[in-house]
């Protein structure tokens, strides 16, 4: 049986990013990624996703940086009931997420990483190692074990047993449709359930999308995705040296569905506290860190609540003049609603 210092099972963004920084800071470490999927297979998995990401996320992510951009983003529209239309400059991109992982991953080769195609079955913890069990037959060996297995993660049902507090359905459509280039737009309304109708573009295409069952595109498809979101955070995400990251401890936040960005900055806290031998640290940073605030879950479930009278009060003071000053004017006249204002501004911190 082969033994590793430490194994990380799924090579989507937070499991790549554990891996290569793991081999940045300490090279001489016997890291192995394993991932059930590759090629196409593996493209078509990770092309299921809005692909965006903030240019705030890659600060938090030196020396990597965004690669394979499709298109440089500085614009977030946002589409309301009642005719409200916001819009805030924010800097980001829609990038090629198979091509970027694919280029991460390569200079984790290059540092002597190991990677396999295999699927982790069950994972077995005896005198403080980790044995995982694949599908392939083969069983490996691990002082540390990272779950970025995505959000039906085999290490957190095996270590932890435990499921996300929430799992929103989407589904997302690539269409022909043509769409400014810079931008990223958001459609609110209650038919969403609490989430939202997003529209990116996507080459010479678009990427739509919405909770399942909410909404339809009528533009040509190209091609059909359903997925999971998995959110809300879990009660413990170390457990002896195992750590969850990314999907796998449902970290993506509820009310923009942006989870890359935890996924990557989580993958390289977990590494970071398996190269300081206690993974403790990783509790300590992700428990008060913004990305897990409460009041994003709280105002998800409010969100939800509300009907196209709320949607429509909520957000009848924008639209209209300079948005911070219409935002003090909403929070001295809604005090109901402050708790979603608040929640709106720290995602517009940490939400992509
Ligand atoms: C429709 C949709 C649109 C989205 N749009 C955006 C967006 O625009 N911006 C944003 O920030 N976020 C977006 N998200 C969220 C984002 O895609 C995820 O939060 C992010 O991919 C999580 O990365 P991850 O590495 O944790 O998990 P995943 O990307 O799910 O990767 C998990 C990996 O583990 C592998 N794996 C699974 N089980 C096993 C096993 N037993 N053994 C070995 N390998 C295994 C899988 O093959 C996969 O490669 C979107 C999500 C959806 C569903």
């Amino acid at each position: 049986m082969e033994e590793y210092d430490a194994v990380i099972v799924g090579g989507g963004c937070a499991g790549t990013s554990a891996a290569f920084f793991l081999k940045e800071y300490r090279p001489e470490m016997n890291v192995l990624l394993m991932d059930r999927l590759d090629g196409k297979n593996y493209d078509l998995y990770h092309r299921m996703c809005g692909e965006a990401v903030s240019e705030a996320a890659f600060r938090q992510l030196r020396p990597l940086r965004a690669e394979h951009v499709v298109h440089d983003i500085n614009y977030v529209e946002e589409i309301w009931p009642g005719g409200v239309v916001m819009g805030i400059r924010h800097n980001g991109y829609v990038i090629d997420r198979p091509k970027f992982l694919r280029s991460v991953q390569g200079r984790y080769l290059a540092k002597g990483g190991i990677m396999e195609k295999d699927a982790v079955l069950s994972v077995q913890r005896e005198n403080g190692r980790y044995t995982l069990s694949c599908s392939s037959g083969s069983k490996v060996a691990a002082k540390y074990l990272i779950g970025a297995d995505g959000v039906n993660s085999r290490v957190r049902r095996e270590v932890f047993g435990t499921e996300p507090p929430e799992v929103i359905w989407t589904e997302q459509y690539i269409v022909d449709k043509d769409l400014p280039s810079n931008k990223i737009s958001f459609i609110q309304g209650p038919q969403y359930n609490g989430g939202y109708r997003w529209e990116f573009p996507a080459g010479k295409h678009a990427r739509i999308g919405f909770p399942r069952g909410t909404d339809v595109v009528k533009e040509d498809i190209i091609e059909k995705h359903r997925r999971a979101i998995p959110t809300g955070g879990l009660d413990r995400i170390t457990d002896g040296r195992c750590l969850l990251v990314g999907d796998a401890a449902a970290m993506p936040n509820p009310l923009t569905f942006g989870g890359i960005r935890a996924a990557l900055v989580s993958g390289r806290k977990a590494a970071e506290a398996v190269l300081w031998d206690d993974p403790g640290t990783y509790e300590r940073w992700w428990r008060p860190s913004l990305f897990n605030h409460p009041s994003f879950m709280r105002a998800y479930r409010q969100f939800a609540e509300l009907n196209e009278e709320g949607y429509k009060e909520s957000a009848r003071m924008f639209g209209r003049g300079s948005l911070p000053a219409s935002f003090f004017k909403a929070m001295l006249i809604y005090p109901k609603y402050r708790g979603l204002y608040m929640a709106y501004v720290r995602s517009a911190m940490v939400g992509w």
